[in-house]
């Protein structure tokens, strides 16, 4: 029954009959949804508002001044018009295939299908699938699955010991591309060889995530560092190729040479 039990309000069945739906990815659905709503046991005082939430302190209330600084946290001053957005014109220009830029666009843009968004929007997903595929611990979101995930950590610390890079972990998906693509810059690899590093490492946790999804394929953290370095090798032959012949092995010794 729904209602106000020992100062918390009690949602009860939403409505729905359980165990009546008759299909298993709406009663996990259902299950979600009253976790989410056990957290928020509801305001006994007043009504409901809408609420400016665009402030920076709690007590301030909606004004132009706070709206422009609002929206000015996206820009930069005297620079691009969004911050960051100078990461999208560095990903066209990348000497990759065609398909992981516009992997790599939808990346920027958060238009994968990856679970909290499935779930958003409405998807039914059994509950033993909600978590990442990596540590299995936390519901799979995209900054948690691509870069603050323990095992992604632990790839991106490889491959940087791997290319000589201080190790950084830039949580926000553009900034984390913008400083792999500016070490490589600062390292004089050929144009269009900047961001290609980071996006084999992107794009082998996306189509390794599906394989484990959808076909249960096994792997380690060894196995993704050295898929990643495989995939490299491959690409140094798209676009402006730097050397016109050199083995995996030879690459796997120096890449930054070879990028150069
Ligand atoms: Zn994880």
């Amino acid at each position: 029954m729904r209602g106000w039990e020992e100062g918390r309000w009690k949602w009860g069945d939403l409505g729905v009959n359980e165990g009546l739906t008759g299909d298993e990815g709406t009663e996990s659905m259902l299950g979600v949804l009253k976790g989410r709503l056990e957290e928020f046991g509801g305001l006994k005082e007043g009504r409901d508002s809408v609420v400016w939430s665009g402030k920076a302190d709690p007590v301030s209330s909606f004004s132009v001044a706070l709206c422009y600084d609002f929206f000015l946290r996206d820009r930069t001053p005297h620079g691009s018009q969004v911050k960051y957005h100078e990461a999208f014109e560095f990903l066209w220009k990348s000497e990759v295939p065609f398909k992981v830029k516009a992997f790599g666009w939808r990346l920027f843009r958060y238009r994968l299908p990856i679970i909290d968004l499935l779930l958003r929007r409405g998807m039914a997903i059994p509950a033993d699938s909600l978590n990442c595929i990596l540590c299995g611990n936390c519901e799979e979101n995209l900054k948690h699955f691509f870069f603050s995930c323990g095992v992604a950590k632990r790839v991106w610390s490889e491959v940087a010991v791997w290319v000589g890079k201080e190790e950084k972990f830039e949580e926000a998906c553009k900034a984390n591309f913008l400083d792999w693509f500016h070490f490589f810059r600062a390292k004089k690899v050929k144009q269009g060889k900047e961001g290609m590093i980071w996006l084999a490492c992107v794009w082998t946790f996306w189509t390794l995530r599906n394989g484990v999804r959808f076909r249960k394929d096994k792997w380690s953290v060894n196995d993704i560092v050295w898929s990643i370095k495989l995939l490299a090798w491959k690409w140094m032959f798209c676009g402006n190729i730097t050397h016109p012949n050199f083995s995996f092995y030879e690459f796997v010794m120096d890449p930054v040479f070879f990028l150069t």
